[in-house]
């Protein structure tokens, strides 16, 4: 993976990222939207030994068809939240349903609900075709807590996070050097002064910021309801929290190439850098 992040040459292995699905809601095809790309919620991180780390299953976990290049997945998905445009593609990425295939899938625990009974309320019949079980391979589902955990490599924290309508969690991974932290659906305005103090926590000095950035300040009304940052609120965030590079994702499905074109450049020379994620970006993050 080559990318546009930081160019330095540390003998640290940099971590490699690929930001699989860049929008929010539902995907978003046709040509106003294709340089941006359409697909929903997904980044993928490449781990040791072929094996990857994957943070939610948008329409975008498809795009690891390309990636895995006739090879079985193997890795860990973590899901922020059980909204659909975070996990619709977890049954249609070939590599994922066959026998070889080897994932572990964990999701925010929400009582004593298992996770496989979580994925079924909306994975099963009438609804779809197959249960969570159906999925060929080895597949595994369990719930997380929050705290550090160790995943595919990775120091992995789990930090719940203002949402609308089921627990959320924001994730930050890191090999201990580089560091990157995923908070795509997080609402700062209407969080208490105690979860944003944590979601500050959480994100603190990474060196990327993933974050969601669905709504304009003139759409406060709407982000308010639906429980999202505005791109001025994931901009304040990561100035506060010293982050070094804020990617924004989970963008408004309706929002057209041209008008994110003109949000990046609305960022240019801030206090922070802002990069507006477009699917297919590949990030290289070499760490202190
Ligand atoms: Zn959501």
């Amino acid at each position: 993976m080559a990318g546009r992040a930081s160019p330095d040459p540390s003998p640290h292995r940099p971590v490699n990222v690929l930001l699989c699905g860049v929008r929010g809601s539902m995907p978003a095809p046709g040509l106003a939207f294709h340089r941006v790309g359409g697909h929903t919620s997904c980044v993928a991180i490449e781990a040791s030994d072929g094996r990857l780390l994957v943070l939610d299953a948008g329409s975008g976990f498809t795009r690891l068809a390309d990636e895995l290049h006739g090879y079985a997945l193997r890795g860990t998905v973590l899901l922020t939240h059980l909204h659909w445009d975070h996990w619709q593609g977890l049954p249609f990425l070939p590599n994922a349903d066959r026998d070889d295939a080897e994932v572990s899938l964990l999701l925010p625990r929400q009582g004593d609900t298992s996770a496989h009974e979580l994925l079924a309320r909306s994975m099963s019949p009438p609804h779809f075709p197959i249960d969570p079980s159906g999925l060929r391979g080895a597949w595994t589902w369990d719930t997380l807590d929050e705290g550090t955990h160790h995943v595919e490599g990775f120091e992995v924290t789990a930090g719940a996070v203002r949402h609308k309508g089921g627990r959320t969690f924001g994730f930050r991974v890191s090999d201990g050097d580089a560091t990157l932290a995923y908070l795509p659906d997080h609402a700062p305005n209407t969080s208490s002064p105690a979860e944003l103090d944590a979601a500050e926590d959480l994100v603190r000095d990474v060196d990327v910021l993933v974050h969601g950035g669905q709504f304009l300040a003139s759409e406060r009304r709407l982000a308010d309801a639906f429980g999202h940052a505005t791109v001025e609120d994931a901009v304040g965030l990561a100035v506060r929290a010293r982050v070094r590079q804020l990617v924004l994702v989970h963008h408004a499905p309706r929002r057209t190439d041209e008008q994110i074109d003109a949000l990046a450049a609305s960022f240019e020379g801030g206090d922070v850098e802002v990069l507006v994620g477009r699917e297919g970006d590949r990030l290289v993050i070499n760490g202190a």
